[in-house]
Parts: structure tokens; sequence; C-alpha cells
């Protein structure tokens, strides 16, 4: 076959691919949403067989010929990086004997469903068993990867790749001796900003309005998105132009809504905002876990927490919100969405606690890994670590180890992503400051040359760039938490008057 011929071909595959994957992504957004809870078990089996016809094409010896007769050949760069991605799924499947990866996939649902009744019973015991296997697991198929110098460089390379170990434990250990110093500092204050009043009957429909409102100035594209209810949040990219958010509504605590909301769109103007000519091929995505995270957290707190954000959006937020924030100065309303405070729950912790929270997960399952611990210490160890950090033990297991769900379904090597994308946000939105007057854009309420400068610095790439090179390319130099940590003390400072 000619090149030309081989190259039409190999897209035509990757395009069989696709409409799988695109079948999935659908029907897993409608598991999340909308399916009567009879029509559950059905449907999850034909997930499950979809799954298995797309991971059957991925290893295919089609496959494989397209990509020993591709690689280094074409001279399209969409078609050359997305043989290179199919080769590393190929290599990283190919690795895992299939009767393995079936136990695994089998082990994955159980372990989820076991974990949500462990959590509900705080009963960890009844976890463990699972929780065991799961990390064998890992350490067998970290081993089967391969790795220089930690095994769980292995599972990091899932989800950021070229982060490794190393990296982490010299970034990690700064960030949290500057944050501990921060919450040191924050508690001798005597500044208490007042949350109660922020909990009043807030109807879903006025915080559905409100969140529109600010999602409509974000630019988030209702052509080619929605916005549905759920119990757990999330952004899911159907196709480019079909990014869908969900939320959560409390209507004691509009928090939980609108800033969730301002969250997942974040995922979502990534994804929308992906080159077009990128469809159908398995870069049409974010580049990782990570830089996706920076996406989110950015629109959240580096803008939606914002101090300008609320002096010049305080007006529109009153003209959805119940009458009771009339008498509140937006002073305090503001120190209130910015409490800072130690809690158990990651989820609900405050910008400068949560980082915190990801370097108690990431030592353990590093040490997990290693087998330098062992799964039935982790309660106790993770207690232990909690008081360390952030200065609180929590009672119970619900609020302690069990408290999410990632380890269930055996995402290890996840967690630093969370963490590594709040750097990489103040990293950018430092770069981002050289040619956009922030604080301006922010008072216009018009905030298409903030999502602009995402766009051409990295929304557009998709997985054409790796998330190490993405950061280099758009700031000039590797990953470095200086920036977070001093966006975060001049914040708390001006807040926290020390
Ligand atoms: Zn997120």
């Amino acid at each position: 076959m000619s090149l030309a011929k081989t190259e039409k071909a190999f897209l035509e595959y990757l395009k069989e691919q696709n409409a799988l994957r695109e079948a999935i992504t659908l029907i897993q957004w409608d598991l999340r949403t909308k399916i009567p809870k009879k029509g559950v078990e059905q449907r999850s089996e034909v997930v499950g067989y979809l799954s298995q016809k797309l991971h059957q094409m991925q290893v295919s010896n089609e496959i494989k010929g397209f990509i020993d007769e591709l690689k280094g050949q074409t001279q399209d760069e969409v078609i050359q990086k997305s043989v290179l991605e199919c080769e590393e799924t190929y290599e990283k499947n190919r690795k895992i004997p299939e009767v393995e990866f079936k136990e695994y996939v089998m082990l994955q649902s159980k372990g989820e469903a076991v974990w949500q009744e462990a959590r509900e019973k705080a009963d960890f015991a009844m976890f463990q068993p699972y929780l065991e296997k799961l990390v064998d697991y890992n350490k067998k198929f970290a081993n089967y990867w391969g790795y220089k110098e930690n095994i769980y460089d292995a599972l990091l390379n899932n989800y950021e790749p070229g982060v490794t170990v190393k990296t982490l434990d010299e970034v990690f250990p700064k960030v949290r001796k500057s944050l501990t110093a921060l919450l040191e500092k924050i508690e001798a204050s005597s500044v208490r900003p007042d949350t109660t009043l922020l909990s009043t009957y807030f109807p879903k429909d006025s915080q559905k309005a409100l969140s529109v409102d600010i999602l409509n100035r974000m630019g988030y594209d209702w052509d080619a998105g929605r916005l549905d209810d759920t119990i757990h949040p999330f952004e899911i990219t159907v196709n480019l132009n079909d990014v869908r958010i969900t939320t959560r509504y409390d209507e004691q605590d509009f928090r939980m809504a609108v800033f969730g909301i301002i969250h997942e769109a974040g995922h979502a103007l990534y994804e929308q905002n992906i080159d077009k000519k990128l469809e159908g091929t398995p870069l049409a995505s974010g580049t990782s876990m990570g830089i996706h995270e920076s996406q989110s957290l950015f629109w959240e707190n580096f803008l939606g927490r914002n101090k300008i954000f609320w002096e010049s959006h305080y007006d529109l937020f009153k003209k959805y919100a119940p009458s009771h924030f009339n008498k509140i100065p937006l002073q305090d309303f503001y120190h209130a969405v910015n409490e800072v405070k130690p809690s158990f729950i990651r989820i609900e912790a405050d910008e400068l606690t949560y980082p915190l929270h990801i370097m108690v997960r990431y030592e353990l399952e590093k040490a997990l890994i290693n087998s330098e611990i062992e799964v039935k210490d982790l309660p106790h160890l993770w207690n232990e670590k909690m008081g360390e950090y952030l200065g609180i033990k929590p009672t119970s297991d619900r609020e302690g180890v069990l408290q999410d769900i990632h380890w269930a379904g055996g995402d290890f090597g996840y967690f630093p992503s969370y963490a590594l994308g709040y750097m990489y946000a103040a990293q950018f939105e430092h770069k981002m400051r050289e040619k956009v007057d922030i604080e301006k854009v922010i008072r216009s309420g018009d905030f298409s040359s903030i999502r602009n400068w995402m766009t051409d610095n990295i929304h557009q790439y998709g997985k054409m760039k790796k998330p190490l090179d993405i950061l280099h390319d758009v700031t000039g130099e590797g990953l470095n938490p200086d920036y977070l940590v001093k966006y975060l003390t001049t914040k708390y400072q001006d807040i926290y008057q020390f």
C-alpha cells in the first residue's frame, strides 16, 4: 500500500475506535445522570462489551501494522502524533496478560461497590481485602510497564507523563512547609470570617440562573454542551462539539453548585477549544489530568474566588440571590467564601489546605506501592498524617481514609495531578499577566481575552503536546511551586491581615 493509502486507512481505523469511545462516553454520562435504577445492570454490561471491543482494537495486529508502517514515515504531524499515542496505548495494554486485565476490571467494579458500603458504615476492614488486591495488581502492572527509578513512576505516567517521584519529593515538601507556616499565621490571626452568613435558603432555580449567567461570561458554548444534575459533579467530553458538565445543588449552601459549575466549566472550556482538526483522533482531549485541573482551578479559584471578581460581580450575584444577602457587606461576603479552616474532607477543603490533603494521600500511596507499608495500617497512618499536616484527626474512617473513590477504582498515581494542576495554574496566571490585564478583564465581566490566552497557549493543542512541554513552552520553566505559594500568601495576608 502507498503511504497515502495507509494514512487514509489508519485514520479510518481511528474513526472506528472513536465511534466506540463516543458511544461509551455517552452511556457513561447517562449512567451518572439520567438512567432509571433498574436499567443500570444491563447498561453496565453494554459498557463492558463496548469497552472490550475498543480494547481489542487498541491491541490488534492491525493497529500494530499501522504503527510499524507509519511511525517516522508520515509527514503529517497529526498522524505522526496519533501513531505515537496509539503505540503508547498498544504497548501499555499488550504488556498486561488478558486474563489479568479481565480480573482487574471485575475487581475495580466490585471494589467500588464494596467501598461505597464500607464508607457508609465507616468500616475499613470490609474494604481492606479488596484494596489489598487492587494494590497488588497495580504493583504488578507497574512492573510490567517498567520504570527507571521508582515503581510509583510507572503509575504516575498514566496521568501525568514526565512527572516523577523525584520531582514530587522535591516540590511537595517545599509547598507543605510554606502552607503550614501560612496556616499557623492564619490561625493566630484575630480575623475570623463568619461563614454562617452564607447559609440561607437559595432556591435551586436561582442558583442555576446565576451559574448560567457566569458561564455565559466565561464563554461556555451552549451549542456544544449542556448542564445537568448529578450526585458527583463532573465534565465529560462526548466529542469536541458535545462537552457536558453536571452539578449538584445544596439549597442551604450556594457554594457547592456555583463554584462547582465554574470549576467544571473550566474543564469544559479546555475541551471545547481544542483544535477541531484533531477530532476523530486520540489527540482530541486534554493532555493530562494535571493540565486539566490547572484550567478548572484557575477559573474556580484564581477568578471565581478573586476579590475583584466579587467587587465587580456582587450586584450580579444579588440579582439572583435571596434578599438575605442585601444585608451582607461585600467585605464580609468575600471573607466568608475564602475562609481557611482545616477540615477532614478533601473536596470541601479551602484553597490553602487543599494541597495538604493531596500530599497525605500521595505519601501513603507511594509507600503502599513501594511495599513500605501495609494496607491494614492505612486508617491509623492516615489519621496520623492528617494530624501532622492539618492539625486535625478524623474520628471515623468515613471522614478519613475511606472518603475518596479513587483507590476503590484502582486509580493509584492520579492524586498528585490535583496539586500539580494548582501549581501549573499559578504559573500560567503569572505568565498571562505579561499580556493580559487580568484585573481589568475581571472588572469588565467579559472574560474572552483570558479564555483566548488559554486557548492560544494550551487548549488548542489537545494531546499534541505533553504536559511538561506545554508548561515549558508557555512559561519558559519547569514545575515551580513558588508562584502558587506567592499567590496564596498575598491573598491570605490581605484577608487575615498578617
Ligand atoms: Zn476538576
